[in-house]
């Protein structure tokens, strides 16, 4: 499901353009952070990536590029949000979240589970009269470097 760096930012422009919003070189300052992190990344260590943007400028970005459905803005309890591409950008996944620092890595079910999920959503959603149902699940634990305190 995942993209050529390449085609994903043509996608990322062509999202962008959708809402009249050009591809600007701040924007792909912090689509390329992204993408060389892998994983969520709060603003402070996005910007660490993307030095040149001052962070009121990366800000704005960001939440330009979540309306053009480019950025997921990841909001759990109190913790800083964190930002990832859009599922339709990476492909789809789950998130493994620590209790005490609110560190946030992606994990990938292997697709027979995935489609075990996606069918026992779709009955759920479809008796209570829902459609196009999809799923957004996250696992909360303690990690490595908590549990080490
Ligand atoms: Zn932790
Ligand atoms: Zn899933």
């Amino acid at each position: 499901m995942g993209v050529s760096d390449e085609d994903l930012h043509q996608e990322v422009k062509a999202r962008l353009g959708r809402i009249d919003q050009l591809y600007t070189r701040g924007r792909q300052a912090l689509v390329e952070a992204l993408v060389g992190a892998g994983t969520p990344l709060t603003l402070p260590a996005l910007l660490e990536q993307a030095p040149d943007l001052t962070q009121s400028s990366a800000y704005r970005n960001l939440s330009m590029m979540e309306q053009a459905g480019v950025v997921r803005r990841l909001v759990h309890g109190n913790d800083h949000a964190h930002y990832e591409l859009a599922e339709g950008l990476t492909g789809h996944h789950h998130h493994l979240i620590c209790r005490g620092c609110g560190a946030i890595r992606d994990v990938t079910l292997d697709r027979q589970l995935e489609r075990s999920l996606d069918v026992a959503f779709a009955r759920i959603a479809l008796d209570a009269g829902f459609r196009q149902a999809t799923h957004d699940i996250d696992v909360y634990g303690i990690c490595g470097n908590c549990a080490a305190d």
